[in-house]
């Protein structure tokens, strides 16, 4: 059954952040053969309109206002909502990222449909499009599927495959007017926190670095490392919590949940609320002195060593194979 289906563009300084053009992948899969519309608010987007679809969508709708300059749900879901209400599609489709966690349940619930958050697979069967997503913090997965109304998802970052870039491909571009009504919140200042570097939740690389760093100093070859593979500097909440970095790197049930194509765990013990956060990682390697650290469970590969002698060798290593 074909199906209009919407992508939100998520825009982040300037740019569409890369979970957008896997949202695109995913809306294609849904729609089954209909159209795939993808929708860009903010104060002056139109200019990626194009990149969205180049990356697999057949048109865009553009809503632009000065209120929506800055991310507000309020002001979003007004803006989003207005263009579902002006083009009735079938289906919605958001990154699981910070935006799309806090957007999403407020519009389906304020259209009283339901939600399916954190998807990590989308796939056609007997005729249902079926969701797959991680439960109990990643211990299992289920598969659902929508038997009425919207079909509202978030994919979770790095595990949808998006389309190729395809520069030849030309969409309209449609501009729909909305009267942002007044917004209860009020954004008077954007404080960022100063992380170096790759954006860790979508990052194809993750050194995450344990209590095994032992200090804020410990965590240098791991950023060497990263820097050689072009990855993130992640952690555990062992290192956040004994300050040797700070908490936007925490990985695991209360931190970030990342999936790389590769995650490469240094004095890491392996604890399950770190697993939620790294276990669909695509290969993982774990580096522990102890034989027995319960990471070695979850790894593609085990060094049993010492990581401040280990991660200056792998670093060696991969800047002799990127001469
Ligand atoms: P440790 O368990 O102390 O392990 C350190 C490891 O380093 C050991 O295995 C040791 O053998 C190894 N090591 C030491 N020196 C070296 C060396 N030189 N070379 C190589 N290896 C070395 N944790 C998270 O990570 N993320 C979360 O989101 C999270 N959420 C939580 C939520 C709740 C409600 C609770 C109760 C806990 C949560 N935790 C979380 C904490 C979690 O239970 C563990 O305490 C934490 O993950 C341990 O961090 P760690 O592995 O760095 O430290």
């Amino acid at each position: 059954m074909a199906r209009k289906v919407l992508v939100l563009g998520e825009v982040r300084d300037g740019q569409l952040r890369n979970v957008s053009y896997e949202a695109v992948g995913a809306a294609k899969t849904i729609a089954e053969g209909g159209e795939v519309v993808g929708v860009l608010l903010g104060a002056s987007v139109s200019s990626l309109a194009e990149e969205l679809i180049q990356y697999g969508a057949d048109r865009v709708v553009v809503v632009e206002d000065e209120k929506l300059a800055q991310y507000t749900s309020d002001g979003y879901a007004q803006g989003l909502i207005a263009v579902i209400e002006s083009e009735q599609p079938e289906g919605l489709v958001f990154g699981h990222t910070s935006l799309g966690k806090d957007l999403s349940p407020r519009v389906a619930g304020k259209l009283s449909s339901g939600l399916i958050s954190d998807v990590t697979y989308i796939e056609v069967e007997g005729g249902n499009i079926v969701f797959t997503r991680p439960i109990y913090s990643g211990k299992a997965f289920e598969k659902k599927i929508v038997t009425d109304g919207l079909i509202f998802a978030t994919v979770r970052p790095n595990n949808i495959a998006p389309l190729e870039k395809d520069e030849s491909r030309t969409g309209d571009v449609s501009t729909l007017s909305v009267d942002i009504k007044d917004l209860r919140t009020i954004i008077k200042e954007v404080v960022r926190k100063a992380t170096e570097g790759v954006d860790l939740s979508e990052a194809k690389v993750v050194i995450a670095g344990g209590r095994g760093v032992k200090s804020e100093e410990g965590f240098e070859p791991l950023k060497e490392l990263a820097q050689v593979l072009g990855g993130a500097v992640g952690a555990s909440r062992g290192a956040c919590d004994a300050e040797y970095c700070d908490y936007s790197l925490q990985i695991g049930q209360t931190g970030k949940v990342v999936t790389p194509d590769l995650y490469i765990a240094c004095g890491i013990s392996g604890a399950i609320q770190h697993l939620a956060g790294m276990s669909n990682s695509k290969v993982i390697v774990a580096i522990n002195k102890d034989p027995e650290a319960n990471i070695f469970n979850v790894a593609d590969y085990g060094i049993v060593g010492d990581l401040f002698e280990v991660v200056p060798m792998l670093t060696e290593e991969f800047k002799k194979l990127k001469v």
